[in-house]
């Protein structure tokens, strides 16, 4: 990699020449500075490469008294500042302060264990983590000599798998391990098989070793916003063999085309090539302009609702450098205190701040060291959202950031299998920093065959996207509910007196899907077409008579025929007929979102433990009518005023409803073949991609490579795993009793969110909107 090459340049002729020194000092750069023949002014470029280190020069030029005019230098590697050096040419001046630098850093940063680890690593983790990471087995061979005066000499060689690497000796045992890890770490680099990863590295934003090129490349398009897609063509030469040729491209410009066996493997070589030649641009000229205009105050140091604080902690973190804060409080004439703030990263300080409020002054002050940062072009204001497609309104953010997030989530899967036809997303936004995260994403648009239907509950049975988008955010909930049992910060959920969980204040959801919901809510605009309305008060229609209806998808079956009318307001299918081949049907999404705007998204299991959560909004990527999606999604619900007295914390929910604004996001698949049932779930919280098969139910096998999710059979979103999660979560908040014995038992304990499922049924009965079927009772009592 570009790293590899730099490191060659100046590394010095002892380490180079010899492949196993008999004492190990492999210093990178030797007591000269450099190698005979080498600049010190490359040589210092090269490292500052490698590293990632902005570096920059101080000039200044003095005349004495012969008006002999003097230059100095000073190297500048990020906020290091190193000794100056006079000379009468300023290029002779550079040289010198070139040399400085790399003495320091020959002194103190690179010691024995260049090109072995980074500083301060330890070269016994290394290769443990090498190992690791490859699954091979690592171990140590140790001998004991005892020379003539009794002292003992321990030598140690180290393997990998058969592979065993050159022994290596010292006075102590532990000594003599990491230089046989040295050893090997040295000859595995020398192999390209490892290489040190830099701290900071320009190449991080574009490729480290390790990392997937797919993913990089996926991440740096997003982070510039800028389009990425693939051409694929496939050859096939006379032994019948095919060639897969790829060719990345991002916006107009095309890149080299790479070819590989597999198609996935050209994908990959194909990214290779975009990162290389980023790489050698230094990504110039590919920077967005931002599309909103960012407030004065904080123009270059962060986006128009972004906090000045948070932005520079964010990048102290990122660059793992300390950042503090030094305050003072002056009292003026008439007693008003004025507060004053610096900011200080290591050991760098930046222009004082004032201001009324210490807060504010805290805030100034980041803004100084954000705006001197931005000037050295060591930060840079991100766009938050890309910039190709323009940001108009509430749902073009949601749409944009779930679209978006779904590409890097899909960036490791092969593509043939990440074919979608419907999409589904669920945005957390956050009113106090008003950050918008994508939570939970997934695609697919099937559900189950009958015959497949267990009742063990390691099925999902509805693998329709925003059905299981719904189930990603389910364990989101999960996953802060154990944050906050655990005693961990949650900025989601907080613990109320009532005992339950409650979300903290400003936190909402945004649902969007990439079309409307199958059922009333899709049925009719279909007919009468689209609308761009974007009311936030309802204004439904009740039309038809069929307006309305309760409506199921049915196997082996086109669209979603109405439910019948019996005499209950529920009705469960019987497990038996559909055993022997009657048609399963599921609820249709417009009625299971209906569902949700009543009971909340979280389900009977969770209302256990924490009070309804309702989607904010709900937006459309396309086939959107304001009015039949007002009354499918909710409005239908209260219609006649007929609904009884919901039970504490329940209400009727009339999400903000609306279509991206003009932009059309990438509908993928208008190609794709009926048969394709595979649907993608990911949450931020188990943070990787699961492949499932929509019919089956399960997982599909092989599919993903080992940086995706554990191998199971079942996904983690079947009724079991979720059953497990609140199983754990109940005993360790010691309410283990309210697990009862089986499934639908345990559901059933939540009896206020039960009341209100029947006041759903019974009002939508009552309304004529007919009998709401569920899947057989016999999935639902697995045993606890
Ligand atoms: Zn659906
Ligand atoms: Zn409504």
């Amino acid at each position: 990699m570009a790293a590899k090459a730099s490191l060659d340049l100046c590394q010095s002729k002892q380490s180079k020449g010899l492949m196993w020194p008999g004492v190990m000092t492999p210093i990178i750069l030797n007591a000269e500075e450099c190698r005979t023949g080498h600049q010190p002014v490359t040589c210092l470029h090269n490292f500052a490469q490698k590293y990632g280190l902005p570096l920059s020069f101080q000039f200044n030029e003095d005349s004495g008294p012969g008006r002999e005019i003097t230059f100095t230098c000073r190297a500048r590697k990020g906020k290091t500042r190193y000794s100056s050096a006079s000379a009468k040419s300023k290029q002779e001046a550079k040289r010198e302060a070139c040399k400085h630098v790399l003495k320091t850093l020959n002194d103190h940063t690179l010691h024995e264990n260049g090109e072995v680890c980074r500083t301060g690593n330890e070269p016994i983790t290394c290769l443990h983590n090498f190992a690791q990471k490859y699954g091979l087995p690592l171990s140590f061979q140790f001998d004991e000599d005892s020379g003539r005066g009794h002292e003992i000499t321990f030598t140690c060689r180290a393997m990998i798998g058969k592979t065993i690497y050159p022994s290596a000796s010292a006075k102590l045992k532990q000594e003599a391990k990491r230089e046989a890890c040295r050893h090997a770490l040295r000859t595995l680099n020398g192999h390209t098989l490892y290489d040190v990863k830099p701290k900071l590295s320009t190449n991080g934003e574009v490729y480290r070793t390790g990392n997937e090129p797919i993913t990089c490349l996926n991440n740096f398009a997003q982070k510039y916003g800028l389009p990425l897609s693939f051409q694929f063509d496939e050859d096939s030469d006379q032994s019948n063999e095919i060639t897969f040729t790829c060719r990345a491209m991002i916006g107009k410009t095309t890149y080299p085309s790479a070819s590989g066996t597999l198609k996935q493997e050209a994908k990959r070589e194909a990214c290779r090539h975009v990162l290389r030649t980023l790489n050698d641009h230094t990504l110039h000229g590919l920077k967005p302009r931002l599309s909103t205009t960012p407030i004065n105050q904080n123009a270059e140091v962060c986006r128009t609702g972004n906090e000045p604080i948070t932005c520079l902690h964010n990048f102290a973190q990122k660059y793992g450098l300390p950042l503090s804060f030094q305050f003072n409080e002056d009292s003026g004439p008439g007693n008003e205190i004025t507060f004053t703030c610096r900011a200080m990263i290591g050991k760098a300080t930046y222009h004082l701040a004032s201001a009324k409020l210490k807060k504010e002054a805290k805030r100034e002050a980041c803004r100084h060291v954000l705006r001197t940062l931005n000037y050295h072009k060591l930060y840079e204001v991100k766009p938050r959202i890309s910039t190709s497609i323009e940001i108009c309104t509430l749902h073009d953010i949601i749409a944009k950031l779930c679209h978006e997030k779904f590409e890097t989530v899909i960036a490791d899967i092969p593509n043939d299998l990440t074919n979608w036809k419907v999409i589904a997303g669920i945005v957390m936004e956050s009113k106090s920093d008003r950050i918008f995260e994508v939570i939970s994403l997934a695609s697919g648009s099937r559900f189950i065959t009958g015959k497949l239907l267990t009742t063990n509950g390691q099925v999902v049975v509805d693998s329709h996207a925003e059905i299981l988008a719904a189930r990603g955010m389910k364990r989101f909930l999960y996953h802060q509910i154990q944050k906050v049992i655990q005693g961990h910060r949650s900025n989601v959920l907080q613990l109320v007196q009532t005992g339950k969980l409650v979300l903290v204040s400003g936190v909402m959801f945004h649902l969007y899907i990439s079309t409307a919901p199958c059922g009333d809510g899709a049925l009719f605009t279909r007919s009468s077409g689209e609308s761009s309305e974007d009311h936030f008060d309802h204004i439904p229609i009740f039309g038809k008579t069929k307006q309305g209806l309760l409506r199921t998808k049915i196997e082996n079956g086109e669209g979603q025929p109405p439910t019948k009318h019996l005499q209950g307001s529920c009705f469960y299918q019987s497990m038996e007929a559909i055993r022997l081949g009657k048609r399963l049907r599921v609820m249709s999404c417009s009625d299971k979102i209906c569902k949700w705007n009543l009971l909340g998204v979280q389900g009977a299991l969770l209302a256990n433990l924490m009070e309804p959560v309702y989607l904010t909004s709900i937006t459309l990527g396309s086939l959107y009518n304001h009015k039949h999606m007002a009354r499918a999604m909710c409005c239908r619900l209260d219609r006649n005023h007929t609904l009884g007295n919901l039970p504490f914390g329940y209400k009727v929910n009339h999400p903000v409803l609306g279509c991206v604004s003009h932009a059309k996001f990438p509908e993928r698949n208008v190609t794709v073949k009926k048969s394709n049932s595979r649907s993608i779930n990911w949450n931020t919280e188990d943070n990787c991609s699961e492949l499932t098969d929509g019919m089956t139910g399960i997982l599909q096998h092989n599919v993903l490579n080992s940086t995706s999710c554990q191998q199971r059979r079942t996904s983690r979103l079947c009724k079991q795993e979720m059953m497990k999660f609140f199983i754990n979560i109940s005993s360790d908040l010691g309410i283990r009793g309210i697990v009862k014995d089986d499934y639908v038992a345990t559901k059933k304990a939540s009896t206020q969110y039960q009341s209100c499922k029947n006041i759903l049924y019974t009002t939508l009965h009552n309304q004529g909107y007919k009998t709401w079927l569920g899947i057989p009772m016999e999935c639902q009592e697995m045993a606890t």
